[in-house]
């Protein structure tokens, strides 16, 4: 493996500030990679360390109080019941976890959306605002849209792969692309490229002739 997650994102994610978009990517890279567990697992080391040296803070009464009322709320509501998922063949060697839990169904079964005639996508439902979190299908040997970015995106590659100016990305390679690249990735020909990709999101323009570019900047 080549190009894998900022330093900064395996900090955040092994110390629980990371955003839920951006934990989920880093944990689907994790899976496929080896070096940057290693890399995780010694900050998580660090961390726990620095937790056993500081002193416990006193807690006033009211913060007590408000951690002991939060204590008798109820649980929250659990997600609807599902019966469990028989995945084929081709999604559990496509999907590490956590992302195959996190979808929840087999590949052909999820709601591919057509963007372009080479691309498909799905957005995640993750509520937290300020990203986007998209599975991306491109089709074998075809370019994605030249586009530029709205904001930063990450790109983790699972199945297939892509060229653009910047290299070649295989399973479990990520991509950082900032909001100045303007690139038009091309899939490996021979299998559809199956990416899962975190964006900040793109200024959105209002109006209607901004509605309109929005149209035009989405890809
Ligand atoms: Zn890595």
């Amino acid at each position: 493996m080549m190009f894998h997650v900022s330093e900064e994102h395996l900090m955040d994610y092994a110390a629980g500030t990371a955003s839920e978009p951006v934990s989920l990517l880093v944990a689907t890279h994790l899976a496929l990679c080896p070096e940057c567990r290693a890399r995780v697992a010694d900050y998580e080391r660090i961390g726990g360390a620095m937790l056993a040296d500081s002193q416990p803070a006193d807690l006033t009464d009211a913060a007590l109080n408000a951690v002991l009322a939060r204590l008798d709320e109820e649980p929250a509501d659990l997600p609807a019941h599902k019966p469990a998922v028989r995945y084929d063949e081709q999604t559990r060697r496509i999907l590490p976890e956590p992302l195959r839990s996190y979808l929840g169904d087999n590949l052909s079964a999820l709601p591919w959306r057509n963007v372009t005639r080479s691309l498909q996508e799905i957005e995640l439902p993750i509520g937290d605002s300020g990203y986007r979190t998209r599975l991306l299908r491109i089709k074998a040997g075809q370019a994605m849209p030249e586009h530029t970015h709205g904001g930063s995106e990450m790109t983790l590659v699972l199945a297939g792969g892509f060229s653009d100016d910047t290299g070649h990305y295989g399973r479990g390679d990520v991509s950082i692309a900032d909001d100045e690249l303007v690139h038009t990735p091309v899939a490996d020909a021979g299998e559809d490229c199956i990416c899962l990709a975190v964006t900040d999101a793109p200024l959105k323009l209002t109006g209607p002739v901004g509605r309109i570019i929005n149209l035009f900047m989405r890809y």
